[in-house]
């Protein structure tokens, strides 16, 4: 197989491209493989339906299993592209196979990040893939108190599914506010109002001490001396980049695997999309990584346009969050000191609708809403509009 493209990763990124080239024409070898035991499927339903309702992962496939068949792509699941050589165009697999590619797609995406010293364990979860999302809900069902390290996306929806399932729930954060890397203050308050209101204990700038796990209960130690005590402790602090193959084929990396505006890495024929590549930013100058299902599913599609000879436009990311009852939506690139533009009372009840429009020195970088998807979209489209207007000039 020497034209044939081989994709890493069975995430949203990689499916996305091995989809969007069959139906872009492409009529050469597409291999998609993956270290997950299953086929590509919808990783945001992990932390609701999986955790709420035990959906098996046939529900949450991305395609039925023929699908793939039907179209000519090869999935491998449950193997690892251990290595290669860029310079040859060849993989190696965890299976003793070695492949030969016209073109390498990585789309190696995310890892939960650990705590030094604290791995998995019965009574310690992290969730990134359906096997964790699958052990954690039936840890939830034994536990009558859990405490969740970390009031990021991840962290204020498994404290959201673990309230919902009837745990006491702790959620411990070093953070002055929830969601503070994806949200200005204000909204952030309404997301803590959010928790509080379900019960939850919310924590804030409380930065978690020594980590105890015994046979029946998991012990934190917070400032002050005390120490909060559970069934189980739930790690939320945040995914790293998985950049382990792109280092070991020797690409240019920097907190995500570095590509240019078409997704090309530092190697001839060997491109890089979804969580794992820092793309650079078509506003500001400078990259960014976005963790968004969105973002990993527009770069899939953008990147098989490029394999197909195509020039696609910079893509918008933006994102969800279901929590306490409420949708968060996010575009773009907010972040903690925009200014806001708000249409809805900051201060009204934490699940009431508002859109907030973002800006920073003058110009919008995005926006943050409840209940208000159309708007939303509409900023999408005028991020998309400076964009073409900037690649214009
Ligand atoms: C629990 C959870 C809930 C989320 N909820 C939301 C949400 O509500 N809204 C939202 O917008 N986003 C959400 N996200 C984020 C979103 O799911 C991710 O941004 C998106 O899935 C990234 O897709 P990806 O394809 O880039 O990477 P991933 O989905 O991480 O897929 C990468 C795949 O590559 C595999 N891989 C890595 N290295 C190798 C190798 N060497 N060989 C073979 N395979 C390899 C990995 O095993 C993995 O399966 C959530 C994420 C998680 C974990």
């Amino acid at each position: 197989m020497t034209n044939g493209v081989v994709i890493v990763g069975t995430g949203v990124a990689g499916a996305t491209a091995a989809l969007a080239l069959r139906t872009g024409g492409f009529d050469g070898d597409v291999t998609l493989i993956g270290r997950d035991p299953h086929l590509p499927y919808r990783r945001p339903t992990l932390s609701k339906d999986v955790l709420l309702k035990g959906t098996p992962v046939e529900k949450a496939l991305l395609k039925p299993a023929a699908h793939w068949d039907d179209i000519g792509v090869t999935v491998r699941t449950g193997v690892t592209v251990t290595g290669g050589e860029t310079a040859t165009r060849t993989v190696e697999l965890s299976d003793g196979a070695s492949l030969t590619y016209g073109s390498l797609v990585l789309a190696t995406g995310g890892i939960a990040r650990e705590l030094p010293g604290l791995p998995p364990a019965p009574r310690v979860k992290y969730l990134r893939d359906f096997a964790d999302a699958t052990g954690l809900r039936d840890e939830l069902g034994r536990a009558g108190s859990v405490i969740v390290l970390g009031a990021g996306l991840i962290g204020s929806e498994v404290a959201s599914a673990a309230a919902e399932l009837g745990a006491t729930v702790t959620v411990v954060e070093p953070a002055p506010l929830p969601l503070v890397r994806v949200v200005p203050p204000s909204i952030g308050r309404r997301l803590a109002g959010l928790q509080r209101d379900a019960g939850v204990d919310l924590l804030l700038g409380v930065r978690p001490g020594q980590i105890t796990v015994e046979p029946d209960q998991v012990s934190v130690a917070v400032p002050g001396g005390g120490a909060l005590v559970a069934d189980l402790v739930v790690v939320a602090v945040g995914s790293s980049p998985d950049t382990g193959l792109a280092e070991r084929l020797a690409l240019r990396v920097d907190d995500g695997i570095l590509v240019d505006e078409q997704y090309r890495t530092s190697a001839e024929g060997v491109h890089a999309v979804g969580d794992c590549a820092r793309v650079p930013h078509p506003l500001e100058g400078g990259t960014y990584r976005a963790e968004n299902w969105s973002a990993a599913q527009d770069q899939g599609a953008a990147v098989a346009q490029v394999l197909l000879g195509g020039t696609p436009a910079p893509t918008v990311p933006w994102g969800w969050s279901n929590q306490f009852g409420a949708v968060l939506q996010f575009a773009g690139w907010p972040a903690a000191d925009d200014e806001l533009e708000v249409d809805g009372a900051m201060d009204a009840a934490s699940s009431d609708p508002f859109f907030a429009r973002c800006h920073r020195d003058g110009s919008l970088t995005g926006a943050v809403a409840m209940g208000r998807p159309k708007e939303l979209r509409a900023v999408r489209g005028e991020l998309s509009e400076r964009i073409s207007a900037a690649v214009a000039r």
